[in-house]
């Protein structure tokens, strides 16, 4: 049998490759990453992605565990300790305060491009992890103990596992033949960072509009905010190419001046917005992860924690094989992976499903039954408690370490 490159091998170096690679290559499993992008120039990267990213207890634990978190600045940190959900066409709303449930925070507030950073520095440090980068995937070839994978420029690596992380678009996936159900939204998010008049007090806030969600995360900065803008594509074009003073008149307008007057500070840029689901997790020697394996609308933060519990639930799943001196690339091992982690991001997809169609339709009698419907569940605290601890990750099958 040739030699092994690699145990495991990770297509996609994005937050949700990185994270699994950080966790195996902390438990001494070697994994090598196959990264297309060149280089992590945060400042460049920026430019392309103001992403300001929720993030649940379970992620702040799970990116603990191996020593990510204290890399991230403490200036660069939000915290967010409550939130404030209302609706454009009724009068109902919603609030929630982690103080109800015991909790210091609700979640976490970070920049996509700072979390990635912090990712790519501790991983160019961690001896068991080697990065290929500025390298694509062009062919996958199976055998019974090993997969090959050739890369563009013939490089051949062989590896006992290949990971697909390489996000919606996925080429490993097509690539191992893997059907991907796309339902298009037919919506554009629009993401900036702005500055607002009054301080953001540590509250998010999400108001749903006619066309869809805006959002305003609350950033480290106490006047500062990441906006996620849901709405038509068309209207997502109007947005990014107005003028700075128009877009922030129509932003805080929008916001009903909620914060004050407010100014972006950066780049916009729109993301397309989709829900999809692999139809499996794997295939013999081969897994999927984070986006790669599902999508879901933005308007609940969860795409990227979803991912990083796959990646926690994978890694458990693999470590625990390896002590029973199982092969970590058998179907049996990768089906207890994909039985747990398709279970668990169906539920999380059916709630930002249900809470979408509540709020989606403005028209009609809906708006008052929705008001009615606010009122109902922000007057009920056992059901608002519910929500709240499954969507800061306190609850469901937890892998270990996301624990409380
Ligand atoms: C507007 C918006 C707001 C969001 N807000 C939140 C939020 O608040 N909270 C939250 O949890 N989630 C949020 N999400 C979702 C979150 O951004 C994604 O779920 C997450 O980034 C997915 O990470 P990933 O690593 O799986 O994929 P990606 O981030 O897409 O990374 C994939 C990586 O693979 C690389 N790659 C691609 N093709 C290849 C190839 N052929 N070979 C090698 N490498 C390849 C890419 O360069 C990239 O680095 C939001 C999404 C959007 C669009």
């Amino acid at each position: 049998m040739p030699e092994l490159d690699t145990e495991v091998l990770v297509i996609g170096g994005g937050i949700v490759g990185n994270a699994l690679a950080g966790l195996l290559g902390s438990s001494g499993i070697a994994c090598t990453i196959i990264e297309a992008a060149e280089e992590t120039d945060s400042d460049k990267h920026k430019q392309a992605d103001p992403r300001a990213l929720a993030m649940t207890v379970a992620s702040r634990r799970i990116l603990q565990s191996f020593n990510l978190w204290r890399q991230i600045p403490a200036d660069r940190l939000g915290h967010f300790r409550q939130m404030h959900v209302w609706d454009e066409a009724g009068n109902g709303s919603i609030d929630f305060d982690s103080a109800d449930i015991c909790q210091s925070t609700i979640g976490y507030i970070i920049e996509q491009t700072i979390l990635q950073a912090a990712l790519d520095a501790l991983l160019r440090y961690m001896p068991s992890v080697t990065i290929h980068r500025g390298a694509t995937v062009k062919a996958l070839y199976w055998h019974d103990d090993a997969m090959t994978v050739e890369l563009d420029g013939q490089t051949k690596l062989r590896a006992r596992l290949v990971v697909a992380a390489d996000g919606v678009h996925s080429p490993a996936r097509a690539l191992a033949g893997i059907e991907y159900k796309v339902h298009d939204y037919q919506q554009q998010a629009v993401a900036c960072v702005v500055k607002t008049a009054l301080p953001h007090a540590q509250i998010a806030r999400q108001r749903f509009l006619m066309d869809g969600p805006l959002a305003f995360l609350p950033m480290a900065e106490t006047h500062q905010c990441g906006v996620i803008w849901s709405t038509t594509p068309e209207y997502a074009n109007k947005l990014l190419s107005m003028q700075p003073d128009d877009f922030n008149y129509v932003l805080q307008s929008a916001f009903e001046y909620s914060l004050g007057e407010v100014q972006a500070s950066g780049p916009r840029t729109s993301f397309a917005l989709k829900r999809a689901q692999a139809q499996r997790y794997c295939r013999d020697r081969f897994v999927l992860i984070g986006d790669a394996a599902h999508s879901i609308h933005p308007m609940a933060g969860q795409g990227a924690n979803m991912g990083l519990l796959d990646a926690a639930s994978l890694a458990q799943v693999l470590l625990e094989a390896r002590l029973k001196n199982k092969d970590i690339g058998s179907m049996r091992v990768l089906r207890r992976y994909e039985r747990w982690r398709k279970g668990e991001n169906m539920a999380m997809m059916m709630v930002v499903e249900g809470l979408k169609h509540l709020f989606e339709n403005q028209t009609g009698p809906l708006p008052l039954l929705r008001s009615a419907g606010m009122g109902f569940i922000n007057s009920k605290s056992t059901l608002k408690h519910w929500i709240m601890r499954r969507a800061m990750g306190l609850t469901g099958d937890l892998p270990e370490i996301a624990r409380p």
